[in-house]
């Protein structure tokens, strides 16, 4: 089972050594080469268990459904934390890297602080 996407509804194919993954950490996860980037994805449905093609180039909002049973498949990804690459334009992720990096303070800088400040005349 897939441990980024708790809810992940389809399995997709790698082009590059054509096996099934849940989704592409758990490709990079398990394999040392780059997933291969193709415009035609083979996904396959976990409700009803077949495959099917999609043209990710040309993707459109009823391409979100198992054209074999209808089932909805794509969903926004919940996953057990934060996304890994955390650039993103999400205020609530931002504000906690920040709050990170403040917790992370370098302590011979505070000392060279007092250091200087001692000096008096
Ligand atoms: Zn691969
Ligand atoms: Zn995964
Ligand atoms: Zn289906």
């Amino acid at each position: 089972m897939c441990k980024h996407i708790l809810n992940a509804q389809v399995a997709i194919r790698a082009p590059c050594c054509k096996q099934w993954f849940d989704c592409a950490e758990c490709h990079a996860e398990t394999q040392d080469h780059r997933l291969a980037k193709t415009a035609e994805m083979t996904l396959m449905c976990k409700k009803c268990r077949k495959a099917f093609r999609k043209d990710m180039s040309n993707y459109e909002e009823s391409d979100e459904y198992c054209p074999h049973c209808d089932n909805h498949y794509v969903l926004e990804a919940k996953t057990p934390q934060a996304v890994l690459g955390v650039e993103g334009d999400d205020p609530r992720i931002n504000a906690r890297m920040l709050k990170d990096e403040r917790v992370k303070r370098d302590p011979s800088r505070s000392l060279f602080g007092q250091d200087l400040s001692d000096r008096v005349g």
